[in-house]
């Protein structure tokens, strides 16, 4: 091959479709002049768009949501042959569920944003005081490929809202759902610039972002490991960064529960998206007086779901190296006696295929127990007291989500408090990123920061507090010269306002006369 072709190479990846092994696409691979380029697109469009009003933004946000409604089906196809899951979940978690937030987000931002009025305090007289959320400028938004489009556009959406411009690199295996997110805004009249796309791999492209000098912020949803790397660079310049990470997440199946419901709850959150979800049900735990019962309803609806792209409810995984974590634990579990239910072994034929594979016996040394698996592995296991089944949750360095099966809700909800993670759903799985309002993401490992809701959306902004003084006095109590006698005066109006001596009912009644309104007026 001659140097030119090399180069040439180099400067493109290709993307392989996942269920059938075939090439769908390629992209260049941007370097960081490539991506220095795409900053300064933002950082140029950024103060005009930072000036536009809710109004505008709201009616862009809508439009593109209203297309991206009316695309469904073609854009779901786009995302499904790029990670490999099935049309069904490209619709639903992918798109159905962008759908939803960039319209609550439209409805909400202005809302969440509007500056809030605060009391000056009775020494502070003829004063309002208020903050206010401003945009930050350009942040630089890097997305996993396990749900490519909603963790692309899902961020990127907020960020813009709050008027912000955004630089996006989506994970390489993935770039057409990035590039999704700018072409629906775009087409709905977002100015050219606000949102950018850079493509590429992590090691080369995301490493020229993350590093470049001219962000004012980051916002990272992938694994703990690169997310640690992201979050130093972002400590060397000072910027703050949200933190989207890992999970091991588990499920607590108490003898009160409806043993059917937690079956069929947990199978879908156990092996939806081929088990590749941040919050995954990754080891289920099971009361030992209903363990039995519990293992084979499970393990029937699990042997029932159907593995296969098309006619399937179960698409390929996404990366060999994901499938090759998935083959080595089950490995690792196999040899230290765990034993398989269903599933376990990959079928013959084309594609990243495993099939759902529900494991018992396992103990706590085996690798599947410690790490996350993020694939079709699902581990259950017996507890005897409710205090064990919260220290065996508790017993990891993730804290993403949870949840928990029981009928008796005050035990449901006791149990709930007690898991160390970010958010937690009774009698449920996987619920509260579906809801735009409830803000998501991790303790410990798992994350630092909040995506969705008012939480979500104020990441994106920088506060200003605000005075504004309108009275008639020319030199205030403290400023220069200060008269005689100024410190006496500062005694007693603390012992007025402070001291538990005087009655709250004399304070009560010396504030509703403006005291302090009367000590500037003595001067
Ligand atoms: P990953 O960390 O390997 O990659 C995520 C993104 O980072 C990709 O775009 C990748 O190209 C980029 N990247 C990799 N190295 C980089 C570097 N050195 N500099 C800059 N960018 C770099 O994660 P993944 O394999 O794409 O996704 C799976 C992981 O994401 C799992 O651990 C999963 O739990 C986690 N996840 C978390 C959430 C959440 O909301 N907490 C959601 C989805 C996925």
């Amino acid at each position: 091959m001659s140097e030119a072709a090399k180069l040439a190479e180099y400067r493109e990846y290709k993307v392989i479709d996942p269920a059938t092994g075939k090439e769908i696409a390629s992209y260049p691979l941007m370097d960081a002049g490539q991506v220095d380029e795409k900053v300064a697109s933002a950082r140029k469009a950024f103060p005009s768009w930072s000036q536009t009003s809710f109004k505008e933004r709201s009616k862009i946000m809508l439009e593109a949501s209203s297309y991206l409604a009316e695309n469904a089906g073609r854009y779901a196809d786009d995302i499904a042959a790029e990670n490999g899951k099935t049309r069904f979940d490209a619709l639903l978690a992918d798109v159905y569920a962008t759908a939803d937030l960039m319209k609550y987000v439209a409805k909400n931002a202005e809302k969440f944003l509007r500056p809030v009025r605060v009391s000056a305090g009775l020494a502070l007289p003829f004063r309002k005081a208020y903050f206010r959320y401003e945009p930050k400028g350009v942040i630089g938004i890097i997305s996993p490929w396990n749900y490519p489009f909603n963790l692309s556009a899902g961020p990127a959406v907020q960020a813009i809202m709050a008027g912000n411009s955004v630089v996006l690199k989506p994970s390489s295996q993935t770039t057409r759902s990035g590039i999704i997110t700018k072409e629906i805004l775009g087409r709905a009249g977002l100015p050219e610039g606000v949102i950018e796309v850079v493509t590429g791999s992590g090691s080369v492209s995301g490493q020229a972002l993350i590093e470049h000098d001219d962000l004012d912020m980051l916002y990272f949803t992938g694994s703990t490991q690169v997310g640690r790397e992201i979050y130093i660079k972002a400590a060397e310049r000072i910027i703050p960064a949200v933190m989207e990470l890992g999970g091991n997440d588990v499920a607590i199946v108490t003898k009160n529960a409806d043993l059917e419901r937690a079956a069929n709850c947990l199978a879908w959150s156990s092996f939806t998206n081929c088990g590749q979800t941040c919050i995954s049900t990754e080891l289920i735990l099971v009361q030992r007086e209903v363990y039995d019962k519990f293992v084979e309803k499970y393990t029937q609806v699990v042997s029932a779901i159907n593995l296969g792209k098309e006619a399937g409810e179960i698409g390929a995984m996404t990366m060999s190296s994901q499938l090759k974590i998935v083959e080595d634990q089950l490995e690792d579990a196999r040899q230290k006696g765990a034993r398989i239910l269903t599933g376990g072994k990959k079928p013959e034929g084309p594609g990243l295929f495993y099939p759902p594979t529900v494991i018992v016996d396992a103990k706590p040394d085996m690798k599947l127990m410690k790490e996350e698996t993020f694939g079709p592995l699902k581990p259950i296991v017996a507890f005897d007291n409710i205090d064990e089944a919260i220290e065996m949750a508790n017993d990891s360095e993730y804290g993403l989500s949870g949840s928990v099966f029981t009928k008796d809700l005050e035990e449901g909800r006791k149990i709930a408090y007690r898991i160390k993670t970010g958010s937690v759903n009774i009698n449920d799985s996987m619920m509260t990123p579906a809801i735009p309002a409830l803000p998501f993401g991790g303790v410990k490992k798992s994350g630092i920061g909040r995506n969705h809701g008012r939480q979500g959306m104020r990441n994106f902004s920088d506060i200003k507090s605000v005075t504004e003084y309108s009275g008639g006095v020319k030199r205030e109590l403290f400023w220069y010269p200060i008269p005689p006698g100024a410190d006496k005066l500062i005694e007693k109006v603390l012992v007025i306002l402070y001291s538990n001596k005087i009655s709250a009912k004399v304070s009560a009644a010396l504030s509703s006369i403006g005291l302090a309104g009367k000590l500037y007026r003595k001067m």
